[in-house]
């Protein structure tokens, strides 16, 4: 296994995040794929929880990717408006389940390519849907995951989200990609915090780039 920079093995960094965030999981409501992937997309530059709030009516009122393959765009705004982009998000929830329905007989695809595909999906997302709900091995670099893995050091501060997720795959085994998606963005959701980060509780102080050039001292 890779040495992580200065003094903590990947190794050392899993057992941490094993003993902070042992139920670590996705934290978007979700009962099947097509639910789930509608929440992803509509989680984008949004927290988890203000998409948990209008799922449900959204569900109740679509319960299918049928029936949201044939919505009117103004009707299903009127669902998700109090989230971020909700216009767009609207057009890019219609267009991927019309383009599930006709291209995939409504089956949302296990296939990254197949996912990458349709509209209002992105690397992450994809990434997502596949780990999630189908337990393939990924590691989905969120705005959580992209900055603890700068502060810890696993990859340099102007790394794009897609050399992280390059580096994080090789510096941790395949088998726990999906456990430490989940348990990075506990740890940058409820402790590692993007402004105020709780260092007082953490046990990463010694080699974080963030405390070094921010607390230590203070
Ligand atoms: S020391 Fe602070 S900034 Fe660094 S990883 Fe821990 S909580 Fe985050």
């Amino acid at each position: 296994m890779n040495q992580v920079k200065n003094r903590m093995t990947a190794a050392e960094i899993m057992n941490h995040l094993n003993i902070l965030f042992p139920n670590a999981d996705c934290e978007l409501v979700h009962h099947d794929a097509y639910t789930l992937a509608i929440s992803v997309i509509l989680s984008a530059q949004t927290t988890d929880a203000a998409v948990n709030k209008i799922t449900p009516k959204l569900f109740e009122q679509y319960p299918t990717v049928f029936d949201l393959a044939s919505a009117k765009q103004s009707d299903v705004e009127r669902y998700i408006k109090s989230i971020g982009l909700f216009r767009n998000k609207a057009q890019n929830i219609i267009g991927f389940s019309k383009e599930v329905v006709s291209k995939h007989n409504g089956i949302v695809p296990n296939s990254f390519s197949k996912l990458i595909d349709l509209p209002g999906v992105g690397q992450k997302t994809a990434n997502v849907i596949l780990s999630v709900w189908y337990h393939v091995p990924r590691i989905a670099v969120d705005t959580h995951v992209n900055r603890v893995s700068k502060r810890l050091r696993l990859a340099y501060q102007n790394d794009d989200v897609f050399t992280v997720e390059k580096k994080l795959m090789k510096k941790f085994p395949k088998d726990q990609w999906s456990r430490l998606h989940h348990q990075m963005i506990f740890f940058g959701r409820y402790l590692c915090k993007s402004r105020n980060p709780e260092c007082e509780r953490c046990p990463f102080t010694s080699f974080c780039y963030y405390y070094k050039n921010n607390k230590k001292g203070v």
